[in-house]
């Protein structure tokens, strides 16, 4: 069943669940034994992230340089199949520009078609190891709207509606865009390309999701909007999410978190209430559907699936 056709039979509000494929050497069973906690709450789909491997390059005597793999993730599509073999559930694979040339994207929808997998998330990437800025792979996608455009002229040789696609979404805006408009009007760019509904990167001041929801409608925005959670779970996190995600932490929370000092537990349940509480305010202002970050942790998000649904 396509997210959109989710969405649209859905009468409350419902968790989604984002996970990362697993670096190689964790078998299969782990994988399915790290989302078993997250099946109890029946989630209606898993998000599957999608990542480009990492090389390590150096320069040879001769001046060529060679290559070295050094990180690699099992592959989002494999990651899905193993899902599918175990669980009666949707899967929704990330797909992503970096380091993709437009002819490996339509074999990775053929990989999908022949799943019978209909739902994608369709992103840029970012930038890899040593890259200053995000750069196109040659004959790839340069921005996540030619790549729905590019989804879309997959399925014209089919003549078949075979995906449903989701988007990012920057309620602080994307780090790279001058200001918020100009983010809006590209995120515009990704629905009229034919995107079915966007997923908006974590926040933790839920003001700023509502204005950016009011600030879409007004730009023409039509599509749902599913805002994204993560709880912060580690005193390091209140440096490294803004970073990583350019994002702001409220100064409640950041104070909440220098009072618990050393207190590890403490600082856990600290962000774990308080992304129960943004998740209880979401749902009562009516949102679709709440997408978890779970980023390999399953503890706080089931503790916050049991007190929210
Ligand atoms: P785009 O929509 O292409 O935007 C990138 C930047 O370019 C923005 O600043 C935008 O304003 C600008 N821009 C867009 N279109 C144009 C245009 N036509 N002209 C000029 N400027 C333009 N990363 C992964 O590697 N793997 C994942 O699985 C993954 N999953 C994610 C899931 C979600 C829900 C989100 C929100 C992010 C995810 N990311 C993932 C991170 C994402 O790849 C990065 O944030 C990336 O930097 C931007 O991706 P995007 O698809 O939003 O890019």
């Amino acid at each position: 069943m396509k997210i959109s056709d989710i969405l649209a039979c859905s009468t409350k509000a419902f968790p989604s669940i984002e996970i990362v494929p697993p670096l190689k050497g964790i078998t299969k069973a782990e994988l399915l034994e790290s989302i078993a906690p997250f099946m109890e709450f029946k989630p209606k789909y898993i998000n599957v992230t999608s990542h480009r491997d990492e090389y390590e390059y150096s320069q040879q005597a001769d001046g060529s340089f060679t290559r070295k793999l050094i990180r690699n993730r099992i592959n989002e599509t494999t990651v899905c199949g193993a899902i599918l073999s175990r669980y009666d559930i949707e899967v929704v694979p990330h797909l992503i520009c970096g380091g993709n040339t437009r002819e490996e994207i339509d074999s990775k929808l053929d990989n999908l078609k022949f799943m019978g997998i209909s739902n994608i998330v369709a992103l840029r990437g970012d930038s890899t190891l040593g890259e200053k800025r995000f750069t196109p792979t040659p004959g790839g996608y340069r921005y996540a709207s030619e790549l729905v455009e590019g989804i879309h002229g997959y399925e014209k040789k089919y003549g078949a509606d075979l995906f449903c696609i989701g988007v990012g979404g920057y309620p602080e805006k994307h780090f790279e865009a001058a200001n918020i408009e100009t983010d809006i009007i590209n995120l515009k760019k990704k629905v009229d390309a034919g995107a079915d509904y966007i997923i908006t990167q974590m926040f933790f001041d839920n003001k700023v999701y509502y204005d950016f929801v009011k600030r879409c409608r007004e730009a023409g925005i039509t599509v749902p909007i599913i805002p994204g959670l993560k709880p912060l779970s580690t005193a390091r996190q209140v440096n490294m999410l803004p970073e990583a995600f350019s994002l702001n932490i409220p100064v409640e929370l950041t104070d909440e978190i220098a009072k618990a000092k050393d207190d590890k537990e403490a600082i856990y349940r600290i962000g774990t209430e308080w992304c129960a509480m943004q998740c209880k305010d979401l749902i009562s202002h009516g949102v679709p559907a709440v997408h978890f970050y779970t980023m390999g942790k399953s503890r706080n998000i089931v503790e916050i699936l049991k007190e929210c649904f």
